[in-house]
């Protein structure tokens, strides 16, 4: 039996918990936020404290990236934790992400920091507008972001930021060439401590309003995915990487540039679970533990649709052949990932079809990205 202390109690501790009992790997998860140590599956508290916790463990991992120093520091002591705090802290500080993916020489977008006026001055002479503001700490699900388009928005835009920079330690924004891309892809894969890496299948990304709403395993593009895998070895080697790591990327032309890192499981793997030989969560406990990695083929066309803020979809999802449904026993809120629906099909054609119908059920103001 492994014992695997995971920082983060949302879905996708959740998932590695689910993914983790036939290998029996028992998950336990610390919610950051509440600062107990809870069941990933029922929330319930457990009568451990951190400190027990990580004593008990055999191995620490992390959910997300956004980990309080002196929570990653005590986890690192202990010499359990993986991946390195080090790409914790890449993924959760763009300053440090961009750093890296200059490093490991994989294309981004140019970027600028900002800890004043005069660099947001200093921004735009150096890249231009339109920009795309990001704050260095806190960000996901597109929060923490500002667009500049003109040069007329620079005073609301700067007050904004300011108020950003001063509301918390270390803050700084950093400011990005805008990439008019033709898409976003992601990929996903597992290192282990032998350096042995594989990668699934690249995602084709749909994000509403900031948020991912679908992922398609894209099927059949060696091109697109040797590009892929040669930039996510580059970036996992210079981190010497344990776990499972997502490239996120925007493609242009067919080139791609990696837009950011998560060092953990990602939303845009979610389909692995269905489509793939070993899913996401089960190859990032697989690496953590230290035990053989398990196959990232492909098996089937699969799709992910996020369910953002709600609680129930029509049954006739379940009666629809090769879909399933993974909720995350959430309390419902306006927008808040609350599960995901997996769909998969013997070509990419009944794949889409499957979509169609989907989108049949499911309503357009909360499934924009399905063929309503
Ligand atoms: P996540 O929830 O994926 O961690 P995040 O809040 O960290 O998201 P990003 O992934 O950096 O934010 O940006 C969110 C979305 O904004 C991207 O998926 C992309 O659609 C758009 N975006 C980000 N940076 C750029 C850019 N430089 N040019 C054009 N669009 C961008
Ligand atoms: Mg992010
Ligand atoms: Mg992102």
């Amino acid at each position: 039996m492994n014992q695997v202390l995971v920082l983060g109690a949302g879905q996708l501790a959740r998932m590695m918990a689910l993914a983790g009992a036939p290998l029996n790997i028992n998950v336990i998860a610390y919610d950051v936020t509440t600062t107990n140590v809870v069941h990933p599956l029922t929330q319930q508290c457990q009568s451990l404290s951190l400190i027990e916790a990580i004593a008990a463990a055999d191995v620490i991992t992390a959910e997300f990236e956004h980990i309080p120093d002196a929570i990653l520091s005590l986890c690192a002591a202990s010499g359990k934790f993986k991946p390195h705090p080090d790409a914790i802290k890449a993924g959760g500080d763009r300053r440090i992400e961009k750093n890296l993916l200059n490093n490991a020489q994989v294309a981004n977008a140019p970027y600028h920091i900002i800890n004043s006026r005069a660099d947001l001055d200093a921004a735009i002479t150096a890249i231009g507008l339109p920009l795309v503001l990001k704050s260095a700490l806190g960000g996901y699900d597109g929060k923490g972001q500002w667009r500049l388009k003109t040069h007329d928005q620079i005073e609301s835009v700067w007050n904004e930021m300011a108020q950003c920079i001063a509301a918390s330690d270390n803050q700084a924004i950093v400011a990005e060439k805008f990439i008019g891309f033709d898409r976003e892809v992601s990929l996903i894969g597992a290192r282990n401590a032998k350096g042995d890496i594989k990668t699934y299948t690249l995602s084709e990304n749909v994000h509403t309003d900031g948020v991912l709403s679908l992922s398609t395993a894209i099927v059949g593009d060696s091109t697109l995915q040797q590009q892929a895998q040669q930039m996510f070895t580059a970036v996992a080697k210079q981190l010497n990487y344990i776990g499972v790591l997502a490239l996120e990327f925007f493609e242009v032309n067919g080139q791609l540039l990696v837009n950011e890192i998560a060092p953990r499981v990602h939303n845009s793997g979610h389909w692995t679970q269905q489509g793939a030989e070993t899913c996401q969560f089960e190859n990032h406990l697989r690496a953590v533990c230290n035990l053989p990695l398990g196959g990232t083929d492909l098996i089937r066309p699969s799709a992910m649709i996020n369910i953002l803020g709600q609680d129930s979809i029509p049954e006739a999802v379940l009666a629809l052949e090769n879909c399933h449904v993974h909720w995350y026993g959430k309390e419902k809120r306006d927008g808040r990932k609350m599960g995901h629906i997996n769909v998969c099909a013997a070509t990419p054609e009944q794949l889409q079809y499957q979509l169609m119908l989907l989108g049949q059920i499911l309503p357009p103001q909360y499934f924009p990205a399905l063929p309503h």
